[in-house]
């Protein structure tokens, strides 16, 4: 990176826009809005977020939140402001595949690209590439990056909430992924006096009762226990989701539970939608899911939290993830022995 090109071209008012992936997350909207109200305090920038889809209700209450645009409801305006743009931020993913149709449009831009990321292999497409998958989020590399630039001192309680709820969300809550950055970064946010309990509040306990539901019914009868790979396998078909009032990112989190078994070391979640199947999976330790995802799902993500899709059937997805998944001894024995 060269920080001094980049302190240059920042400390200017430019137009500015702030990409985040498909789906987006806390990490993504926190990263985007944190990066918004920070550089708001450098000069007088006209920054736009934009997101390729919508998200979840509980992402809302992020600082800033009414500013996003969602590129699927207003392609031309989110168009004529990537066309228009001096500088593009890319945050939260690493390839233009992962922003969807939006990626045609950012990629004819003419506007200096910033990418600030941390998951695996970022791709050749921007002119300055923050990465570093070590990281516990992108807002931690958000935080670094205005550090390296000399502006940690304009840090405001808004940004400083966006930037927690990215470090709080992507860590699921201080339990993996943790870096001396994540802790050393939350220690001086919560000097900045922002709203810890509010922020883990909105984003661990503000299920629905039918959310709520619907985790215990995947938990008690569509979760499949594979001992021979240390696995556990959910799938949610349209049934489970007609049943239970189904609101887009409900299933967001389920795929952590069956981790929670001593010996389970992999948990795949799969889901449908739109006729692509969509595939998450989670693991414990030495346990790679990144390489899966990019070798039989054309996706990738992080070590031990990677998503990908398939166009098969759920039926077939579930038989080739099964078929993919190497066997395993588990560490500890499942009740009765494998
Ligand atoms: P999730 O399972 O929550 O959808 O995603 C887990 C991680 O994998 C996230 O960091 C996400 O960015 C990444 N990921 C999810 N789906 C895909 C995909 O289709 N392609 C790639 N490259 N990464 C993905
Ligand atoms: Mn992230």
């Amino acid at each position: 990176m060269n920080w001094k090109e980049i302190g240059e071209l920042l400390s200017n008012p430019r137009q500015i826009v702030i990409t985040a992936h498909q789906n987006p997350d806390a990490d993504a909207i926190g990263s985007s809005l944190a990066l918004m109200h920070w550089l708001r305090t450098i000069s007088s920038h006209t920054i736009t977020v934009i997101v390729p889809n919508d998200y979840p209700q509980f992402l809302h209450f992020i600082p800033g939140n009414s500013e996003v645009k969602v590129y699927h409801h207003t392609k031309m305006a989110c168009e004529s402001l990537l066309q228009k743009a001096e500088v593009i931020f890319v945050l939260d993913y690493n390839a233009p595949d992962r922003i969807g149709e939006m990626a045609g449009c950012l990629m004819k831009s003419k506007a200096v690209k910033i990418m600030i990321d941390h998951h695996l292999n970022p791709a050749d497409f921007v002119h300055y590439t923050f990465s570093k998958p070590s990281a516990s989020s992108t807002a931690e590399l958000i935080y670094s990056f205005m550090q390296a630039l000399g502006w940690e001192d304009n840090l405001t309680t808004d940004a400083g909430t966006c930037i927690y709820a990215g470090i709080v969300s992507d860590t699921g809550g201080f339990k993996h992924a943790l870096t001396p950055e994540a802790f050393e970064i939350s220690s001086k946010l919560v000097k900045l006096n922002i709203p810890l309990q509010e922020v883990s509040n909105a984003l661990f306990n503000s299920f629905s009762e039918p959310r709520l539901r619907l985790f215990g019914h995947c938990l008690a009868n569509k979760m499949e226990l594979l001992p021979e790979k240390a696995a556990a396998i959910i799938h949610v078909d349209e049934e489970d989701r007609s049943r239970y009032d189904f609101q887009p990112g409900d299933t967001e989190g389920l795929v952590n539970y069956p981790l929670m078994i001593s010996w389970v070391k992999v948990a795949v979640l799969i889901t449908e939608k739109d006729g692509l199947v969509k595939l998450s999976f989670r693991s414990k330790g030495s346990y790679n899911v990144q390489n899966l995802c990019q070798q039989h799902f054309q996706g990738g993500g992080h070590y031990n939290a990677s998503g990908g899709r398939s166009r098969n059937t759920i039926q077939n997805t579930i038989e080739q993830v099964k078929a993919v998944l190497p066997v395993m001894i588990p560490d500890s024995m499942p009740e009765g022995g494998i």
